[in-house]
């Protein structure tokens, strides 16, 4: 179905973008990954679909470098016809205990990053008349939860950047829709069930219980590979007039 585009997704060496380039790739989509750590890996998980993979390893907090990543991926595939605003980190702690530099870090990586990729990717995908710009946002993009501010503020502002770029395109074939997920047992997760464990002096698996038990009824994690098959039907033909939602896949989290 995507034979012949080519979708970028950020922060792609890892848990959600992952998922969601490995589903972008099984229907054809060349893909341009980003993100720190093991490149080589998901590399070559890409490749094994029979894709084309590139990688560009653009710091997300760092508009200089998107720009960089941007004229990257056109130099190599022409144009970005899917962009998947994915990059993502966490911290948890009360406002008044939040450090400065990382709300500053959170607001750039979860939130500005977007912005700027979007910019760049739609001149192009208007002159195409198509294109797809999926937005990772996340429950916390609908609801709160304490000791999240700097999070669930870059969360509600990336939904509200996925309704008026929306709105701004709709009457061309570029849409763009947020995709909230509940949890999701990537290793930004990881750590907060770690944290849990530590603190109440529980096993990991307890500490798992214990997490979805707080907010998502369903008991069960969402899962990056879910979540991709998510982003392919925005992609889809019966995707063309889904423009602005945000759409949860959540257990149930905020349907309480
Ligand atoms: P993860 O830690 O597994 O992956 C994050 C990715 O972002 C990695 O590839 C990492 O290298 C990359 N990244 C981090 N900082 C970056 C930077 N400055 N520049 C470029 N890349 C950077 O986390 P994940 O759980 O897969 O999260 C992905 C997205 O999903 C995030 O936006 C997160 O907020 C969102 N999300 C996650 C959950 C969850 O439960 N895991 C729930 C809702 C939303």
């Amino acid at each position: 179905m995507l034979a012949n585009k080519t979708a970028l997704v950020t922060g792609s060496t890892s848990g959600i973008g992952l998922g969601i380039a490995k589903a972008l790739a099984r229907q054809g989509a060349n893909i341009v990954l980003n993100g720190f750590g093991d490149v080589e890996g998901p590399k070559a998980e890409i490749l094994a679909l029979g894709v084309q993979v590139a990688y560009h390893g653009a710091d997300m907090s760092k508009p200089a470098e998107i720009e960089d990543m941007m004229k990257f991926a056109a130099e190599r595939f022409g144009r970005v016809d899917i962009l998947v605003n994915n990059a993502g980190i966490q911290h948890v702690a009360r406002v008044e205990d939040f450090p400065v530099a990382k709300w500053d870090a959170i607001i750039a990586i979860n939130l500005t990053s977007a912005f700027h990729a979007s910019r760049l990717a739609i001149p192009a995908m208007r002159a195409a008349n198509w294109g797809r710009i999926i937005n990772v946002a996340s429950v916390h993009g609908l609801v709160g939860s304490a000791e999240k501010s700097a999070y669930v503020a870059a969360k509600h502002g990336v939904v509200g950047l996925t309704k008026v770029t929306a709105l701004e395109n709709a009457t061309s074939g570029v849409t763009c829709n947020a995709i909230c997920p509940g949890w999701v047992l990537t290793p930004l997760v990881q750590k907060q069930v770690d944290a849990k464990a530590v603190a109440l002096g529980v096993s990991n698996e307890e500490a798992k219980k214990l997490l979805l038990g707080e907010k998502e009824p369903s008991m069960q994690f969402t899962t990056p590979e879910e979540l991709g098959e998510l982003a392919v039907f925005f992609c889809s033909p019966a995707g063309n007039n889904v423009r602005g939602v945000a759409w949860n896949m959540d257990g149930g989290w905020v349907a309480q």
